[in-house]
């Protein structure tokens, strides 16, 4: 099962990658955390890209493309895999063909633009095992620790209020058209991402197993 998930940042895409993963044995690819774990370690291709991914702009297609498709050779995804946040427009979209050897289904995760702000600000991650938190939505635990590690939660950089609108913007002018492309193929499934989180992942798991029963 090769799936994607897009939605516009904030939309909930790893929270509910998460999810499917653990319910259908997939890997979880994204390619944000894959980009921040070069920043973080502060690798020559990390400091090449931190200060494009602080201000919420795109990362070359190149570099993403190459970190992406190293990825998707480790064993874990020999099952099949869930992208969260590839492809980002449509050039990435038109590659990813030569990269996974076609893509099964779409998720499209909705959720309106005035929603995501407030969303961003109380939005928490781990830094360890990138366990996304919202403090009034999904709070931890315990305050400020990862229930999954026990990391203390931070707030990324590009979660505030500036930034968030940024991304918004590349959100709509890039990845927006490759919703329309993959509509084009009928790949597309979409959610309404402003519910409940169990509730939405019921209804993206119940429409997968009809499909690929
Ligand atoms: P995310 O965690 O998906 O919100 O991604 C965080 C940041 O990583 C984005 O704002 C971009 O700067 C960068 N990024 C993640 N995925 C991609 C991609 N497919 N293409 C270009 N840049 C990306």
């Amino acid at each position: 099962m090769k799936l994607i998930l897009i939605g516009c940042p904030g939309a909930g895409k790893g929270t509910q990658a998460k999810i499917l993963s653990k319910h259908f044995g997939i890997a979880h690819i994204s390619t944000g955390d894959l980009l921040r774990e070069e920043t973080n370690n502060k690798t020559e291709l990390g400091l090449k890209i931190i200060d494009i991914m602080n201000s919420g702009g795109l990362v070359s297609d190149d570099i993403v493309s190459a970190l992406l498709a190293k990825r998707i050779k480790k064993d874990d995804c020999k099952k099949g895999y869930i992208l969260d946040g590839y492809p980002r427009n449509v050039s990435q979209a038109e590659g990813l063909n030569d990269i996974t050897g076609g893509i099964d289904k779409v998720i499209l995760i909705s959720v309106e633009d005035d929603k995501i702000i407030e969303r961003m600000a109380g939005r928490r991650s781990c830094p360890k095992c990138a366990q996304m938190y919202h403090i009034k939505y999904n709070p931890p635990k315990s305050e400020g620790i990862c229930d999954s590690c026990g990391a203390e939660l931070i707030q990324r950089k590009d979660d505030n209020e500036q930034t968030v609108k940024n991304r918004l913007e590349v959100y709509h002018s890039n990845t927006a058209p490759v919703i329309e492309y993959y509509r084009q193929k009928g790949l597309v499934c979409e959610f309404n991402g402003e519910g409940e989180i169990e509730k939405i992942s019921r209804e993206i798991i119940n429409t997968l197993e009809q499909t690929f029963k």
